[in-house]
């Protein structure tokens, strides 16, 4: 058993902070509980049969069915008229579009549409009231991009277009279906980066991302509202203080269909250094290791863009075992600057008196690029060396880091104070589950966390919002969610509490 963490965040808009751990031994509460076994995954599937709904007992489970109109062969003529080859009904085809990225959500979709743009978006909302599941990449972690039942799924795969690029301000104004990782590479040929990274950057786009809220620096966005009713937000403008800041509520599909952003993008760096730490402190030591970031933080300073740890015997075993990714780190941290000579000398000078100070024991700078893609893979790919784990029971909570400490019983994460804990198991045992949570969450709540950091509510994640937020503002959000989709057809069953629907 293990838990992970790996989590960036854009701080004062300006730097991307990642802080990576895994531990090996178990949460104080449930450890004891986790019982290996050596038996066939069993994929945990949400079911959907009508009337099986959450309980007290299962937050979790899968929502009673709602009464949504089903698609006629008049819609789908529609469609065909519409959007010509661009209306999927073929089950194969479907297939993949219908389950989530950890497998762990089905849904039983027969309609797949692919708009082009904003208008089309547009007329399918307004000309044929029925529910959508928009999704591109399909690579979220909480049940929200795959439909429940047979919501209808929107993709945005087809609106990939970049519109404009602002050289002189940096901001770009791209379609919501640009694939994050093209638009990276877009960039970077104007000298310039976008200003989030995600290990899925090559699959998830920007509309998945900032519907997620991951990453910053977004300046506004494109909307289709339930009726059909084009909302143009695509702010220019590095600032514009007038009246509420809508872009804030359209999350996770819930309130309307994104279909273009804009974003201010920060030029590309050039001086980029990473450097890995051997025999980084080990948590007999979390002090230390909260010792080692604080003084990265105090002589990188702003140079300093990212920092990461993953334990060796555990993260580094499963990438080993799974990916066949071996590499001696325990740890990373990267700076990007704009003086390499500057950038080293302060480098050397943080290496030595983490040295000196026994912090660490070794490490060791890389500046070229195919090695510096090479470690940041071995971060990035924990998540997908979990999945062949079998089970993993994954949390994303934030917390603050004394806190974080005491939930890893005498392990713990540091950094931003997102902790991202996996605990897999060869199969989903309602035991194992019923040892880990409501505990988890309770105890988050308890300490003022948030259950869910950055990954959204989605599915799974909807009934237990209330440990995070009080029913006040819960109301308040099915009141804005009552206002905007009336009819409650855009991605049903998602975000809000069953309860709210
Ligand atoms: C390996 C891995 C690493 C990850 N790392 C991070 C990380 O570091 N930080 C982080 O925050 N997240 C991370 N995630 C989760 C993250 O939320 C998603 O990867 C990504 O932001 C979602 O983009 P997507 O295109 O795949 O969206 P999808 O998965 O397709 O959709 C996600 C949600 O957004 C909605 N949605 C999608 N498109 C639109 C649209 N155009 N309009 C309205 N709603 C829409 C969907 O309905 C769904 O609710 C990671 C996921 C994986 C698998």
């Amino acid at each position: 058993m293990g838990n992970c963490k790996f989590a960036r965040l854009s701080l004062k808009s300006t730097f991307i902070w990642s802080l990576c751990s895994q531990y090996s031994t178990a949460l104080t509460a449930v450890g004891r509980a986790l019982i290996v076994r050596s038996c066939q995954l069993i994929q945990h599937r949400y079911v959907h049969s009508r009337g099986l709904g959450a309980s007290p007992a299962n937050p979790g489970a899968a929502p009673p069915w709602l009464p949504f109109s089903r698609v006629t062969q008049e819609d789908l003529a529609f469609f065909r008229t519409l959007l010509p080859g661009r209306t999927i009904t073929d089950p194969d085809l479907l297939k993949s579009s219908n389950v989530d990225w950890l497998k762990t959500v089905e849904g039983n979709n027969e309609v797949l549409l692919r708009p082009k743009t904003t208008e089309e978006v547009s007329q399918i909302l307004r000309s044929r009231n029925l529910e959508v599941c928009p999704h591109r990449g399909n690579t979220g972690l909480v049940g929200g991009s795959v439909p429940v039942f047979d919501e209808i799924i929107l993709s945005t795969s087809l609106m990939n277009q970049v519109i404009t690029f602002d050289n002189i301000s940096g901001i770009l104004t791209c379609q919501a279906g640009c694939v994050l990782k093209n638009l990276s590479n877009y960039l970077e040929e104007r000298d310039f980066i976008i200003p989030l990274d995600l290990g899925v950057k090559g699959s998830c786009h920007i509309g998945g991302n900032v519907s997620t809220n991951a990453g910053g620096l977004r300046l506004g966005q494109f909307w289709v509202l339930a009726d059909g009713w084009i909302l143009n937000c695509l702010a220019t403008l590095r600032k514009d203080n007038t009246g509420y800041d809508l872009k804030q509520l359209f999350i996770e599909g819930t309130l309307g269909v994104i279909t273009a952003v804009s974003i201010l993008c920060p030029r590309k760096l050039k001086a980029v250094n990473v450097v890995f730490l051997d025999e980084m402190t080990r948590c007999s030591s979390f002090q230390q290791l909260l010792e080692t970031f604080q003084c990265c933080r105090g002589m990188l300073g702003e140079v300093l863009s990212a920092f990461e740890f993953l334990d060796a015997s555990c993260c580094m075993s499963l990438l080993e075992k799974h990916l066949k990714l071996t590499n001696p780190i325990t740890s990373l941290l990267q700076t990007t600057g704009s003086n390499t000579t500057r950038d080293e000398e302060k480098l050397h000078n943080f290496l030595e008196e983490v040295m000196t100070s026994s912090l660490v024991t070794d490490g060791t700078v890389a500046t070229e690029a195919t090695k510096i893609k090479a470690l940041w893979s071995l971060r990035e790919r924990v998540t997908e060396a979990l999945t062949h784990e079998g089970y993993t029971y994954k949390y994303d909570i934030s917390l603050s880091v004394e806190k974080i400490y005491d939930l890893v019983g005498g392990y713990g994460h540091v950094g931003d104070g997102n902790l991202h804990l996996n605990i897999p198991s060869p199969f989903n045992d309602p035991a194992l589950l019923a040892a880990i949570e409501p505990y988890v969450y309770e105890w988050t709540s308890e300490w003022k966390g948030s259950i869910s950091a950055e990954h959204g509510l989605g599915l799974k994640m909807r009934n237990y919002i209330y440990y995070s937020k009080p029913s006040e503002a819960i109301a308040l959000m099915g009141s804005i969610k009552a206002m905007l989709d009336p009819k409650g057809i855009l991605n049903p069953y998602k975000t809000l509490p069953d309860n709210i629907h």
